[in-house]
């Protein structure tokens, strides 16, 4: 299995990598062999810009990519492409565990100065297995104007074995003066048949679930699996699109607007909760607290900073979550219209099909389009920051018949 079977519809991107990790390998081989190694005109540069829909497996490419410029396999010197899947530069790159791979998901809104500047000094040491140097950055959007300056510089004028891998929803997230410099590689919302075949190939799901899974989520690969392989997340879901069926008076609008928030919440709750746990019991291991649990003294600091970044990271997971519910809502909505106007074009909710007739039977067209863009105001104001009970309020209040 190479690094790239994880990467589902992508093939043109999956191309140009190939290409760029031989590169690299030939450059690497060159260097050890004592020869002056040349990058200029070839495949392979120090700084890359994947940009795609959520979902459209950035991160994924990444990483993919990192490991092929780790991959140690001995199949390279039979002509075998970088990237085997199997070797220990491969294996350790895609699990996280690669001496030369940092791996950047930030849990906070932004990413500063100071984070990037430690990322910086970490790429101007050399490679530890004498390859090449690589920070993936999974959400290059959030770098703050300061983070963006500090990266600029290695940006302009790397070291000779770093590479960086930014990911970002689009070019427009990332500053002008740091894309400009990057080589840039777009991603495609991955078809919806090749999602589904990948749950059935990959991860062992049923034909039926897998199709039912990828088409619910309109080719968003991490949102098909956790709904085909997560009794929650199909429950929350079945929850959302019943609000569209049940709203007609303003409390039952309130109503669904405070267990849309909650459900959110909880959901977000379970999905921290056991990295939490994981990451507190680590740090008082690392810093050597006692059989009886007491930490020793002037470690405090360092606890709060960890219970800091915890609470941030659960304030983003709410927001996500609260998220993806609207993003359900929205198809929803979107099917609704689309049987109104008699598109022949599959629906996307194909398992709540009824509340999807009755809606486009009993409603016209512009109040469809209303509700759309309440959904999409809603999605709006959150991110401005606006509290997200009254913005969720203002949206099912707008949801209602009328
Ligand atoms: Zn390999």
């Amino acid at each position: 299995m190479a690094v790239w079977d994880d990467l589902v519809g992508q093939d043109r991107v999956v191309e140009q990598l190939v290409a760029a990790a031989r590169d690299a390998d030939a450059y690497v081989t060159a260097a050890a062999s004592g020869v002056e190694p040349e990058l200029s005109g070839s495949a392979m540069t120090h700084a890359w810009l994947f940009t795609g829909p959520p979902g459209s497996g950035l991160s994924t490419a990444a990483r993919a990519f990192a490991a092929a410029l780790q991959c140690v396999s001995p199949d390279r010197a039979l002509g075998g492409a970088p990237g085997c899947g199997f070797c220990d530069g491969c294996h350790t790159a895609l699990i996280g565990t690669h001496a030369d791979v940092e791996i950047v998901r930030t849990d906070r809104l932004s990413l500063g100065a100071d984070v990037t500047r430690e990322l910086v000094r970490r790429t101007q040491l050399s490679p530890s297995g004498g390859r090449w140097q690589v920070v993936v950055l999974e959400e290059a959007g959030r770098l703050t104007e300061s983070a963006a300056n500090v990266l600029l510089k290695t940006v302009e004028e790397p070291a000779p074995r770093t590479v960086w891998l930014l990911c970002a929803p689009s070019v427009e997230d990332v500053l002008p003066t740091i894309r400009s410099r990057c080589r840039h590689l777009v991603l495609r919302t991955p078809p919806v048949d090749a999602v589904a075949d990948m749950l059935i190939r990959r991860d062992g799901i049923e034909p039926d679930v897998a199709a039912t899974a990828a088409r619910a989520t309109q080719g968003h690969i991490d949102r098909a699996r956790r709904l085909a392989t997560d009794e929650r997340a199909r429950a929350r879901r079945a929850a959302v699109l019943r609000i569209p069926t049940r709203i007609e008076q303003i409390g039952d609008a309130l109503r669904a607007a405070q267990e849309l928030i909650d459900a959110a919440n909880e959901d977000a709750k379970e999905s921290v909760e056991e990295v939490d746990a994981k990451e507190t019991e680590e740090m008082r291991a690392a810093l050597g607290a006692s059989e009886g649990g007491r930490l020793p003294r002037g470690t405090a600091g360092v606890m709060k900073e960890l219970e800091d970044r915890q609470k941030s990271r659960a304030t983003r997971a709410k927001r996500d979550s609260l998220d993806l519910a609207l993003v359900d809502l929205t198809a929803f909505y979107r099917d609704v219209l689309a049987r109104q106007f008699g598109s022949p074009v599959a629906i996307a909710n194909e398992d709540v099909r009824d509340a999807v007739e009755r809606i486009a039977t009993t409603t016209r067209p512009e109040q469809t389009l209303r509700r759309v863009e309440a959904v999409l105001e809603c999605r709006r104001a959150i991110e401005r920051n606006v509290a997200p009970l009254l913005a969720v309020e203002a949206m099912t209040v707008a949801l209602r018949a009328g």
